[in-house]
């Protein structure tokens, strides 16, 4: 059977404040760090949440080191095992003095770690869930002297949270078998009070200390921006990074192929961006990372894996490209910025479709997860609608009450109030409803009976006959009033949601006396984020510029301009520029050779060999109107640099087949053509004479290029229609249209 020390108590007399000098070299303890660390070794069990950054790993490593016996550190995190471990040994001389024991391992690398732990030297030993359940390791663990159980990343036991591991619930089945009176220390750095009080039912903890850090990152700035189509977002977000001017800053995005985009979008609008994903070889990530540590690259575009572990204190804006799964997500990847306690800013672009992206991708999960996927998205959409102080939201999301009058305008709110409205009448309206429901009902269907809304379910509890059925109607305020309403009342504090019971409407002290004696109540209604024009897709390159111009006066001298240029050069006007192109100059009024390439369809090469009379023309306009030039002008799609035109280039110019090509990027050949068709009407020539023969014959080829010669429009419809009846395809059309495009104009 198994010798055990019981070393719990032996350690309390020691000089905490030296040994923090001793062997972490730190002067002092921060905030709770102390009385965290006298809990655990005075034999409590210990609850601490502290949002990340806070010293949170020295609250059990501290304990492990004065104590007798090794503590056992759970973790979820293998990759982060050996950071940890590697942590501790760096303050020590004597590597036994930490190990740790996971998959990662091999046989003759487990049986090292376990003399070393029978010799005795080792303080803490860190171990995966997945570990600890297997038999064998247990009965090993039982022979050693355990000081006390540290279950890191605590958040992990629950369903609520916003990384569930199963195996996280049996811990504490473990720690009955190995030592029931084993002390726990449990530690997360987010947790909502639901997940809280998982976390304490679960483990079991007796009677525990709790320490619970503020959330409140004050130096952090909150925004949210709705998402108007790709591109504008694109502009907005250029704009936002030129205005940091070379700081360094994160952009989180839904998948792995949107990094890549983004980043090449970035790059081509002259901001140093690198994508950043699982999906990348070790080698590359490490080489990326770097050159973001370094601060080579400011920005580094990134799917959600990118963060963990990385310890930069000076990144200054976290931006959301897309909504996050959660608020926990939020709050944690927001957290990255400002963590030197400095400038810190935090945009989120919030539009409908990636709410409903999201959506669409939990329908696809069990129904378990995502009844509680749907609810954790609801609440980020929440938060994001909501026109209160953020920082009051969020925090209200903890658990926490936040009076946000010390905000001192560091959200988007608060900086741009919204305007308040009195809500006596129709808050005493929902808490009257809320309390004749004897409070057993959800927001749906309150909502449903104050505004008299009959359903089965409501018939059949004979709900339409209470006093406060339709009480509501005549205030006529549509759904997003009434649901933001009870939004708002429960930030207030008058009533609550009872998670455990599915979103049940409970009323609190203050509501209840709010029932019996009404009182004005300002409150400001959520913002409403209408559909926006955002084209879906992920494909930026594609985005489309404006259809129309700003400047129809400039536009109608740019297009004679064209008609004249074309003349001299013999070639059809749309050869010169096409109609995209003069719309765009005539909104953004290029006037160096450098802006006009950034005008969409506009190479370098084009700009050089057609744009001096354009630009001398919008020089004098934008000097005889005192034009004042758009300070965006920053948009450029990436037609030259997106990866898969640079494929088809470089295929094209290895003279590889076109169905090669095409399924060599999983493409169907007219979208071949399409992006073979950008690319030269952007000025890039392509020689294709090498397979033209293999789609049209010698005679047609000529016949086409002829046609185009005399046509007005260039517009391939048109071509079609008359050259249809010599049996001429589209697709033969748009391939010669493209050789004659890559002659004439480029
Ligand atoms: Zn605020």
């Amino acid at each position: 059977m198994a010798t055990k020390a019981a070393p719990k108590k032996g350690a309390t007399k020691v000089n905490l404040k030296s040994e923090l000098k001793n062997r972490f070299g730190f002067a002092s303890f921060k905030d709770e760090q102390q009385q965290i660390i006298q809990s655990i070794l005075g034999g409590t069990d210990t609850f601490v949440i502290m949002p990340t950054g806070g010293g949170k790993s020295l609250c059990y490593q501290l304990p492990a080191l004065v104590s007798e016996g090794v503590a056992l550190v759970i973790s979820p995190l293998i990759a982060l095992m050996k950071n940890q471990v590697d942590l501790v040994r760096s303050y020590s001389n004597d590597d036994s003095i930490a190990h740790f024991m996971n998959s990662s391992l091999n046989k003759g690398q487990l049986k090292e770690v376990k003399e070393d732990l029978m010799k005795g030297g080792t303080k803490l030993l860190y171990v995966a869930p997945e570990t600890l359940t297997k038999a064998a390791n247990v009965e090993f663990l039982k022979t050693l002297p355990i000081s006390f159980i540290a279950v890191d990343e605590a958040h992990c036991i629950s369903e609520w949270g916003h990384d569930f591991r199963p195996e996280y619930r049996k811990i504490r089945q473990i720690v009955e078998e190995i030592d029931p009176s084993l002390n726990i220390i449990a530690l997360t750095a987010t947790a909502t009070p639901k997940v809280q009080d998982d976390i304490q039912k679960n483990l079991e903890l007796k009677k525990p200390n709790i320490f619970i850090s503020s959330f409140n990152r004050t130096n952090l700035h909150y925004s949210i921006v709705p998402k108007k189509g790709q591109e504008k977002t694109i502009r907005h977000m250029v704009k936002f990074i030129k205005g940091m001017k070379g700081k360094s800053g994160i952009i989180y995005t839904l998948n792995r192929k949107s990094t890549e985009d983004l980043a090449t979008l970035l790059e081509a609008n002259g901001v140093k961006a690198v994508a950043y994903h699982a999906g990348l070889d070790a080698k590359t990530r490490a080489k990326r990372q770097d050159l973001f540590l370094m601060g080579d690259v400011d920005v580094i575009v990134a799917t959600i894996a990118f963060g963990m572990g990385i310890d930069k204190p000076d990144i200054r804006f976290v931006i959301h490209y897309n909504l996050p799964k959660s608020i926990e997500n939020y709050y944690q990847e927001t957290g990255r910025a400002g963590r030197d306690g400095l400038e810190g800013k935090c945009v989120l672009y919030f539009s409908n479709k990636d709410l409903q992206k999201l959506e669409h991708l939990m329908r696809q999960k069990p129904l378990s997860e995502r009844e509680m996927g749907t609810q954790l998205i609801d609440e980020m959409v929440a938060y994001s609608e909501s026109s209160n102080c953020r920082r009051k939201v969020l925090l209200h999301y903890f658990g926490e009450e936040y009076d946000d009058s010390a905000c001192n305008e560091k959200c988007d709110n608060c900086q741009n109030p919204k305007e308040k409205i009195d809500v006596k009448d129709t808050v005493f309206c929902v808490l009257t409803a809320i309390k004749q429901l004897k409070e057993k009902f959800a927001v749906t269907y309150v909502v449903d009976i104050v505004l008299g809304r009959n359903n089965s379910q409501i018939q059949s509890f004979k709900h339409d006959q209470l006093k406060c059925f339709s009480n509501g109607a005549e205030f006529e305020m549509d759904d997003h009033f009434w649901f933001s309403l009870v939004r708002q009342m429960m930030i207030e504090g008058l009533i609550q949601k009872d998670i455990e019971e599915y979103g049940v409407l409970k009323l609190t002290k203050t509501g209840k006396d709010f029932l019996k004696k009404p009182y004005t109540l300002k409150l400001a209604l959520n913002h409403k984020f209408e559909d926006t024009d955002d084209e879906g897709g992920e494909d930026y390159a594609e985005a489309k510029s404006e259809p129309s111009a700003l400047d129809p006066e400039l536009l109608q001298d740019l297009m004679d301009l064209r008609k004249k240029v074309a003349t001299e050069k013999g070639v059809q006007p749309w050869v010169v520029f096409d109609e995209n192109s003069l719309n765009e100059m005539a909104t953004m009024y290029p006037t160096s050779v450098e802006e006009l390439s950034k005008i969409s369809g506009v190479s370098e090469g084009k700009a050089r060999k057609y744009g001096r009379k354009f630009l001398a023309h919008i020089d004098d306009y934008v000097d005889a109107n005192n034009v004042v030039k758009p300070e965006d002008f920053v948009m450029k799609s990436v037609v030259n640099k997106s990866g898969k035109k640079v494929y088809i280039i470089q295929s094209i110019d290895k003279k590889i087949p076109l169905e090669d090509i095409a399924s060599g990027k999983s493409m169907k050949m007219d979208e071949l053509f399409q992006e073979m068709e950008t690319i030269v009407q952007s000025g890039t020539k392509l020689d294709i004479d090498y397979t033209l023969e293999d789609f049209v014959d010698e005679y047609d080829v000529e016949d086409i290029f002829e046609y185009f010669n005399d046509s007005d429009s260039g517009d391939i419809d048109e071509a079609f229609d008359t050259l249809q009846e010599n049996d001429i395809s589209l697709e033969q059309i748009q391939l010669v249209r493209i050789k004659y495009l890559s002659e004439v104009a480029n």
